[in-house]
């Protein structure tokens, strides 16, 4: 986003307007701390604010203050398109297509208000009439910081909407350690503790709220994993059954794949979630170094993400996705070996 546009939206927000803000599917801290964020910040604005989720998103998120104020697609479809046909604007956060807010990807194609997209991820969409879209940032939390820098409001960040952010930033940068991380991320950070963030609160009620059945899960994946040494991989599987027999919730296996990825040697980890109600495998991808694990998800998991960090799916059963899994590797075996870690 350049001067004149940042100027022409400031302008367009000086008078109050109907605005709402979608993170993607399956919200991760960072989308739901961008959204929570500039929720925030706009509201002081007295502009008439909604937030509309494709779907619900995990209890270690629902400390965060205004995480009960989100609409959830899924259950409110009928509240949420007339709130969407209504709106003026449309902050679309953390993602950059349509497709990536699920079932909300139909109506947000029909309607015609003013979109804007904050966002840290590959190949944007051309959608938006505001595109602020970098794929060198940590998080979009740290690009909502930024946003209030180049709107020169910094000054309206309140302890509520600093937390929100710092949680985003804290959760994209896997605790300030991909190499996404940078000195301003940090900077940010700092101000952000300055604003009001508790770092020490936040990284327990994100971190130390594990359950038992969680912890219990996280055995069965490590029991699961596969190391493939020849492609530095390893690989996790967890089937519905044994979703089940560990009481799953929605975020329990957050995390999951990077004990894979921790493994000494390994640069490319990859987790198979089976979710029999989709009648899909969903997978997330992980990478350390230069291998793209967003082009291998583009090229074979109707996926995409990070070039760290990307996420698909699979339509075929456990077993054959695991298969699928093995026989692409010898494809990447010159890329993997070739990753200087
Ligand atoms: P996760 O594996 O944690 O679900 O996602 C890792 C990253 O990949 C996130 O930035 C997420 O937004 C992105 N991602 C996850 N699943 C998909 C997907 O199906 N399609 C695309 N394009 N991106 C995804
Ligand atoms: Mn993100």
């Amino acid at each position: 986003m350049n001067t004149d546009q940042i100027q022409s939206l400031k302008q367009e927000l000086s008078t109050p307007k109907k605005i709402v803000i979608v993170p993607h599917k399956n919200p991760d801290g960072d989308a739901v701390g961008s959204v929570i964020a500039l929720y925030g910040y706009l509201i002081q604005s007295g502009h008439k604010v909604n937030m509309i989720s494709p779907n619900d998103f995990p209890t270690f998120l629902k400390w965060m203050e205004h995480s009960d104020l989100f609409l959830n697609y899924e259950q409110e479809e009928k509240k949420a398109d007339l709130l969407i046909k209504e709106a003026d604007f449309i902050f679309n956060m953390d993602h950059n297509a349509f497709h990536r807010a699920g079932h909300m990807e139909r109506i947000l194609g029909e309607v015609h208000a003013t979109y804007v997209m904050i966002d840290h991820h590959q190949q944007p969409d051309d959608f938006a009439t505001y595109t602020y879209s970098d794929t060198a940032m940590s998080s979009t939390c740290e690009m909502v910081y930024h946003f209030l820098e180049m709107l020169s409001d910094t000054d309206k960040i309140t302890p509520a909407m600093a937390t929100a952010m710092y949680t985003g930033i804290l959760t994209d940068t896997g605790s300030f350690k991909y190499r996404s991380t940078t000195s301003t991320t940090l900077r940010v950070a700092a101000n952000l503790v300055d604003k009001g963030a508790n770092s020490e609160a936040i990284n327990r009620k994100i971190y130390d709220v594990n359950t038992p059945s969680r912890m219990k899960l996280l055995g069965v994946a490590l029991n699961n994993m596969v190391i493939l040494e020849k492609y530095r991989t390893a690989f996790i599987t967890l089937t519905q059954k044994e979703l089940d027999a560990n009481n799953f919730k929605k975020g329990d296996t957050e995390g999951f794949v990077n004990y894979a990825l921790g493994l000494d040697g390994v640069v490319f980890a990859q987790i198979l979630i089976e979710k029999e109600s989709e009648s899909i495998i969903k997978t997330s991808l992980r990478s350390k170094g230069d291998f793209d694990v967003n082009k291998l998800a583009r090229d074979n998991w109707e996926g995409g993400g990070h070039k760290n960090a990307a996420g698909g799916k699979s339509d075929l059963s456990m077993i054959d996705t695991v298969k699928k899994l093995i026989s692409i590797l010898p494809h990447y075996e010159k890329e993997l070996h070739e990753v200087v870690i």
